[in-house]
């Protein structure tokens, strides 16, 4: 940024500041900005020097926010993209930046002045620089000079399959068209045909084309779990601060805590719905608004994610949320009995029922529905926690006051299970990561690296391991949280473990994963995972099928069989919670209880961070109808050293 001219003026120490024209970088000076005369400049004061010089920067009312920064930065990372080549590694630094920026918990203000931009995660000096500026002067050079080099409306025009950017140049140079609508409407009025390079079949092609872009713009792909709850917390970051806006609350797929979602639903209680519509569509994310009615729209947000608002006033946001909540099996299930259709009569239902209507809002109109409990009760029925709402047996398990009221919470969970550290592939010492769980409030954490057959993950060799039990006996010393000494035993290609009998013996727990030769045809991988299970020393069955979502899918084997084994044999289930795993899957949870099998709900942490997956992990259980009972890492240190011993 360059400093501007400005009347010197006294700094703290007396002394009279000179005019300096120069640029600010982050590397030379420390910087602090603070405002002289309110609403005239900002001084910025190299604190080394003690000196101080001028600059004219955009007013702290008018300065550009985190998310209005974010979407610049997208917006040159969709240039970039489009340029192509070399600038599309560029491409991908600008789109972590914006993820970064529009994520930030503080205050951007506070880190951009106090230099601690390149401190953070995705961000370099390059980028660090833009974001400065952006946040200085509200404009960014890079932008400036991209946007010279294509057709305004480039981003959206391009979305179009089969219009290249020198078609969309033409198009702009000829009809001033800089939207999709406005590509239709030209199409539609016939003034495409008549261009240069374009006919009546492109013409007639064009507006097909445009059709199945709306349609696809409505199924797009799917958003993976973690990437859905940031985008979601950030959108409902920002709506919160629009006026007469007491909750916005997350609803759909993401809510029901699915492994994917199609689009993040909010729900906001507001007392002009109108308003918070309107506020949302001036998220600077947006690039595309799909679906707009008075109190609900659908967009579509630069890097992908399509979000659906609906705005309820008080007396309908109960309904709205259980609607948008879903799934629709579920919320017709409830409309079925609310109609006095819906399967067994349940002599307990309040005869009243309000039938329950979709959009449901005129019905919750003349009731006083607070919250779905109510509407739940009005039914005849307990509430039914979200991650249940799937149609699967739960509508009936609450007519007949047979639904679990003690789901597993993430409150109930006592120890850490399922840690790595640097003597394998983790980023934390044993001690960062103790530390950690302890602030976190566990009462215990298991420390399992990697075994040595898992050499590309730095396994543990038999002369580390004792170097690790050491430091684990030395960090003891220092922290409350016991540390357990485990391993992540490789489950072999034949079915052993990876350790000798005397060393398995020796650890607090054991768990017990297959890392390696995953696409064994069904019969041998049952066989080999039976074997494992049916060892004497007791194991927790890790990430069970190997799934990595939207990545890898499960290995084949036969999963009823393998559970009738592990309820005869010592060995536990891990429900794990890194949010690409999530393994295993809630239907083989369910299949499991019937078999009284127990489970840990594990975080399969590589790094401190990591270990916040444990709420992954939890909304998995709930998913399979895990109660606290049933998981071993809801009992105490005694009580679960005791639970999983090896022998
Ligand atoms: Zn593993
Ligand atoms: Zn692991």
């Amino acid at each position: 940024m360059q400093i501007g001219k400005a009347k010197p003026f006294r700094t703290e120490g007396g002394k009279a500041a000179t005019k300096h024209s120069r640029s600010l970088t982050s590397t030379c000076y420390d910087l602090r900005l603070r405002q002289t005369t309110p609403g005239l400049h900002w001084a910025a004061i190299d604190l080394r020097k003690k000196s101080c010089i001028l600059a004219f920067v955009m007013p702290k009312k008018t300065r550009l926010d985190k998310f209005a920064i974010a979407a610049v930065l997208q917006e040159i990372a969709a240039l970039l993209e489009l340029k192509g080549g070399k600038d599309r590694f560029k491409a991908r630094a600008y789109q972590t930046g914006a993820r970064v920026v529009a994520g930030m918990a503080e205050d951007i203000g506070d880190v951009v002045l106090e230099n601690r931009l390149t401190s953070m995660r995705g961000i370099g000096g390059a980028l660090a620089s833009q974001i400065e500026e952006l946040y200085l002067t509200g404009e960014s050079s890079v932008l400036r000079g991209l946007r010279k080099e294509f057709p305004p409306g480039i981003i959206e025009l391009s979305g179009v399959p089969g219009l290249s950017i020198s078609k969309i140049k033409t198009l702009h140079d000829a009809l001033g068209v800089t939207s999709i609508a406005e590509l239709k409407a030209a199409a539609e009025a016939g003034k495409i045909k008549g261009i240069k390079g374009f006919g009546a079949k492109t013409e007639v092609k064009l507006l097909e084309t445009i059709a199945g872009h709306h349609q696809r713009a409505k199924t797009a792909e799917r958003l993976h779990l973690h990437r859905a709850l940031q985008t979601a917390t950030q959108i409902v970051n920002y709506l919160q601060t629009a006026r007469d806006t007491a909750e916005v609350a997350v609803a759909g797929s993401l809510r029901r805590c699915k492994e994917t979602v199609g689009t993040i639903r909010l729900v906001g209680r507001t007392k002009q719905p109108a308003t918070l519509v309107d506020h949302f569509l001036r998220f600077p994310m947006i690039v595309e608004v799909i679906e707009q009615m008075e109190e609900a729209c659908t967009v579509r947000l630069a890097e992908g994610a399509r979000v659906s608002l609906v705005a309820a006033s008080p007396p309908e946001f109960a309904l709205a949320l259980l609607t948008e909540t879903g799934s629709k099996a579920h919320v017709n299930k409830l409309q079925q009995i609310a109609n006095g259709t819906g399967g067994e009569a349940n002599p307990k239902r309040n005869k009243k029922a309000k039938p329950v209507k979709q959009p449901a809002r005129t019905a919750a109109r003349s009731s006083a529905l607070q919250d779905e409990a109510d509407i739940y009760e009005q039914l005849g029925m307990p509430f039914i926690p979200p991650e249940l709402r799937e149609d699967e047996g739960e509508v009936e398990a609450a007519l007949e006051g047979k639904l679990p009221l003690d789901l597993v919470t993430l409150e109930d969970i006592r120890g850490m299970v399922h840690c790595h550290t640097t003597y394998s592939d983790g980023k934390h010492s044993i001690e960062e990561m103790a530390r950690a769980a302890e602030a976190m409030g566990m009462k215990y954490i298991t420390i399992t690296d990697h075994s040595p057959t898992a050499f590309y993950a730095g396994g543990v060799t038999l002369d580390q391991l004792k170097r690790q039990w050491a430091e684990i006996d030395e960090v003891q010393e220092k922290v409350k949280v016991k540390i357990l000494r485990g391993t992540e035993s490789d489950i072999v290609a034949d079915g052993r473990l990876d350790y000798p009998d005397q060393i398995l013996e020796q650890f607090d727990v054991i768990v017990a994963s297959i890392h390696s030769r995953y696409k064994m045809d069904s019969a041998k991988m049952t066989k080999r995972i039976v074997t494992a299970m049916r060892q004497p020393v007791f194991k927790i069955w890790g990430h069970a099928l190997g799934r990595l979502i939207q990545r890898r899918p499960p290995f084949d084997c036969d999963v009823e069989h393998i559970l009738d084994v592990i309820a005869e044999s010592r060995a536990a289930i891990e429900i794990n919670g890194d949010p690409w795993r999530l393994d295993m899957e809630p239907r083989w949870v369910r299949e499991a209880r019937k078999r009284k099998i127990k489970f840990v709900i594990s975080v399969d942490a590589h790094s401190t961070g990591a270990l916040n997956n444990l709420k992954y992990g939890v909304a998995m259980a709930r998913r399979g109808w895990l109660r606290k009972a049933e998981v071993l890492n809801t009992l105490g240190t005694t009580a679960f050293r005791k639970a999983v011993r090896p022998t």
